[in-house]
Parts: structure tokens; sequence; C-alpha cells
């Protein structure tokens, strides 16, 4: 099924001077993956999540979407970009209108879908909570339906209450939008409920490849990631 891929790099690199944050990682994320990066701080996530959205300029090795529209991406990268001193729904809104995006359900419909729909419209995004803030974060991401959704670092910091919420909207996602998503941490018991596959990147190296399956039976065995977070 060489077709099924979605994102694939081959051998990919980025160097900052002699050091390579991402060092010859080759993977593929399939379409209907939720592909779990897994990594500690430093470990090359961001770097590599920056080289996908193109962001950043790979130093060598290729990487290649398998999509008629590659632009058919939505990110949260290091944090949400949403206007503080906004509401919610005009965050929404003003993304909207920069996407051209004139059915003005679709804001309704996403600020359901990410559980902000009750909140009050005064309550400006600066004074949400974490999980609110990255709930929003992805209602931007979303919003004109992306194929491809990545997510760095999500849940960092959320409670378990949000953790679940965040998880919740993937799962959704995942399932009811066909939505492909990669979405990093630094804990692997974080997403261990949620991912389909699961990456471990360690030092710039893409260490481990496990099903959901794997990771299962690996548990506490060899996969030794972060104590200190
Ligand atoms: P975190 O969870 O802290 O975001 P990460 O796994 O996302 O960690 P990266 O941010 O990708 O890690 O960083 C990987 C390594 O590359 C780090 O050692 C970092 O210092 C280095 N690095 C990242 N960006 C740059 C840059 N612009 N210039 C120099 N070094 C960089």
């Amino acid at each position: 099924e060489k077709n099924n891929y979605l994102l694939k790099t081959n051998d990919l690199v980025k160097k900052y001077k002699e050091y390579q944050a991402v060092n010859e990682v080759s993977m593929t994320i399939n379409k209907g993956d939720i592909y779990g990066f897994i990594g500690k701080n430093g470990a090359g996530k961001t770097t590599f999540i920056r080289l996908a959205t193109r962001l950043i300029e790979k130093s060598s090795g290729s990487l290649s979407f398998n999509s008629e529209n590659v632009l058919k991406m939505g990110a949260v990268i290091e944090g949400p970009a949403c206007y503080p001193y906004l509401s919610a729904k005009d965050n929404l809104n003003y993304y909207a209108i920069q996407k051209n995006i004139k059915d003005k359900k679709r804001i309704d419909e996403v600020l359901a879908f990410v559980g902000l729909d009750k909140v009050d419209n005064k309550k400006l995004f600066k004074d949400y909570s974490l999980g609110m803030k990255q709930r929003l974060g992805i209602g931007l991401a979303i919003l004109d339906q992306p194929e491809f959704l990545i997510l760095d670092e999500p849940i960092n910091g959320l409670d378990p209450q949000g953790i679940v919420e965040i998880r919740e909207i993937i799962h959704r996602l995942n399932q009811e939008y066909s939505t492909t998503i990669l979405i990093s941490s630094h804990i692997l018991t974080e997403l261990s409920l949620v991912a389909t596959r699961y990456g471990i990147i360690n030092e710039g190296k893409l260490v481990k490849e496990l099903t959901k399956e794997e990771l299962e039976n690996e548990c506490g065995q060899n996969i030794v990631l972060t104590s200190s977070d």
C-alpha cells in the first residue's frame, strides 16, 4: 500500500552548525494515523515539525506529502497563535476572514467541537485556562478542515481533565473527519491512550517506532524517557 502514506521523510537532516537537531529521520505517517511523536525536551520534535510544515529548510534528505493539496494542513506549533484581547469566537472570526471562509456556521461548529461554545463571549483569550487556550489553538487549525493536523505538545502542562479534553478532540477529529494527526509530547503515557502509532526521537534520531499494541506489550521494559519533567 505505498500510496497510503501522507507524510514520508527519508534521511531527513536539520543541522545547526555541526549539531544535528534532526538526524537522518526516516518516518512514514499513513493516512488515518494518529502518530504520537515522543521525546524529551531538546530531542528534536519541534525541529522535525517545523521542517514538516516548511517553517524551516532541511539541510539534507527528503520530505514529501502525498496529498492533492499539500496546504491542507493545520498546525499548532509552540503554543496557540491567538489574539490575547479577543474572545474565542472573535479569534475564529478573524481567522475565517483571513482564510476566506464564508460559512459562518463553521465558526459555531468549531466552537462546539473544541468545547468553547458555552464560554462567555466577553471573556478574552488572555484570561482562558491553558486547556482552553490549547483547544482554541486546535479550533483555529481545524477551521478549514485540514487533512493533516500537527500538534506540538498540546498537552504539556495541562491538568488531568485538560488532557482528557484534548485527547477526546483528537480522537473525534480522527474518527469523524478522518483527519491524520501528528502529536508530540515528552511524556509517553500522555499519548498512550490516543495515538495509533508511536515514534520515539532521541538526540535527533528516530530510535524506535511502535504500534499501539507493541507499546502496550513493551511498556515498563525498555522504553525510558524522561522522569525529570
Ligand atoms: P522541546 O520539547 O524543548 O521543544 P524538542 O524535542 O522540540 O524539545 P527541538 O526544539 O527540536 O527539541 O530542539 C532540538 C535541538 O536543536 C536542541 O538541542 C536545540 O537547542 C537545537 N536547536 C533548535 N533550534 C535551533 C536553532 N534555531 N539554532 C540552534 N540550535 C537549535
